[in-house]
């Protein structure tokens, strides 16, 4: 299954794929394609959306080989799954991982454009410390957070009728 990615994306499959080589793990030819249609979208992807795509190639593919090839993927912190959208997006962060960390896990927070679909995320230690500060406040401490947030990307000014934001 020849696939067309971007010389980006291609760029990050091999990195991705050395990572896991040298944690002992198999970036197998299903894996590298489904983390290459993950990271060659424009905007998060749905499951549902990666089973039709590997449908054009492997007809046989099913619910659970989709599911399956995503755990991998964020088990190793390839990929991070944004909850609110019940979809996927790339981390550029694992794929360039530094192989010595078992699975690359990171506070992360993504800011979920309801313009175009955009997501964006970051990696602020000052939030994550803020959060961890004001939940220690109230006897509570965080083991890990990530934090969605909704709103417009700065693009849609130049799109025709600019929606304003409603909450
Ligand atoms: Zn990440
Ligand atoms: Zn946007």
């Amino acid at each position: 299954m020849a696939a067309e990615f971007s010389r980006r994306t291609n760029g990050l499959l091999d990195q991705a794929d050395s990572v896991c080589q040298q944690r002992g793990a198999n970036l197998t030819e299903l894996r590298r394609y489904v983390l290459g249609l993950i990271l060659d979208a424009a905007s998060p992807t749905g499951a549902y959306e990666l089973l039709d795509r590997l449908r054009q190639t492997r007809r046989s593919a099913a619910p659970p080989t989709v599911y399956r090839t995503l755990d991998f993927l964020l088990d190793q912190g390839l990929i991070h799954k944004v909850q609110r959208l019940s979809a996927f997006v790339g981390c550029m962060a694992g794929c360039t991982a530094n192989p010595d960390e078992v699975a690359h896990t990171h506070a992360a927070q993504f800011l979920i454009c309801r313009g175009c679909g955009r997501v964006i995320e970051m990696q602020n230690h000052d939030v994550s410390a803020v959060l961890a500060q004001a939940a220690k406040v109230v006897g509570f401490s965080v083991s890990s957070a990530t934090i969605e947030a909704e709103g417009f990307c700065h693009t849609r000014e130049t799109a025709a009728g600019g929606r304003v934001p409603t909450n």
